[in-house]
């Protein structure tokens, strides 16, 4: 169902009349985790400063660490749907258990569904059910047939709408957080009709390598962007190091504005 064959063209995916695929260089950003109702609001306005057209934000956040910050829940949902009233975003949010999709679904746009549960078979098959746009971030050790067969079953309970996003994979290296797989959109894209994204906050880890990520990611043929941004990095209760900040906002509108006209 995911596959190239038996579709003339690549597909476009509307989340809340917002598009991804298509001529379209989508920008998703925000902050990695829900906060406050105020950092959250003045991420989203970071967020569409730099061009963003749609807002992330985690409620629900898959630790490492259990004793690292979790997510606010359904609270964090709440928030997220009163930012979305203020600024228009529509919201793009993980969900981690299958239990929660039907409450998450009733808040978001677009359900994440993250690296640590990309073959999470039950939670792709709710997700699939959700009647929600899914994104599907590839597993950081999967290889790109299982991370298509993990959309598959997303796609085989009769949703289409449906992301791929490549986060970065494990590697030997460790000068970054996870290896940007470049290679991996371009190869998506020749075997998926779907679109084909790129997160390049969570593939570095960095700040300083996430416009030359962004940059790579667009001038490869990406369909979009997913970025973090937090008003107050050096606070944030998840992922602060990768965070962009106010002053890197009109490089990131640069990187895919400029650019994507160009490719
Ligand atoms: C995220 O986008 O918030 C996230 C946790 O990403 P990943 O699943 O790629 O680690």
């Amino acid at each position: 169902l995911v596959s190239r064959e038996n579709h003339d063209s690549r597909s476009v995916v509307s989340v809340r009349g917002v598009p991804i695929g298509g001529d379209n260089v989508t920008l998703i950003a925000g902050p990695c985790a829900v906060e406050t109702p105020e950092q959250t609001l003045e991420a989203a306005r970071m967020a569409q400063e730099a061009g963003a057209s749609l807002l992330r934000g985690g409620a629900y956040k898959p630790r490492t660490s259990p004793y690292a910050f979790q997510g606010l829940g359904e609270e964090g949902l709440r928030i997220l749907a009163d930012v979305r009233a203020e600024t228009g975003l529509p919201v793009v949010t993980e969900v981690v258990d299958a239990a929660d999709v039907e409450l998450v679904a009733s808040y978001a746009d677009m359900l994440q569904i993250g690296t640590r549960n990309m073959q999470n078979f039950a939670l792709l098959q709710a997700a699939g059910d959700a009647g929600k746009p899914v994104m599907l971030k590839r597993g950081m050790s999967a290889t790109i047939e299982e991370w298509l067969m993990a959309a598959e079953y997303i796609a085989q309970r009769g949703n289409l709408d449906i992301v791929l996003c490549e986060r970065g994979i494990r590697t030997f290296e460790k000068a970054t957080r996870n290896t940007l797989d470049i290679s991996a959109v371009p190869v998506a894209q020749s075997l998926s009709h779907l679109p084909v994204i790129v997160d390049p906050s969570h593939s570095g880890g960095k700040r300083d390598l996430v416009l030359p990520l962004t940059r790579a990611a667009v001038a490869v043929g990406a369909d979009g962007v997913i970025v973090d941004v937090h008003p107050r990095p050096e606070t944030a209760l998840c992922d602060g190091p990768q965070a962009l900040v106010q002053e890197d906002l009109a490089g990131l509108r640069d990187a895919i504005g400029t650019l994507a006209a160009l490719t």
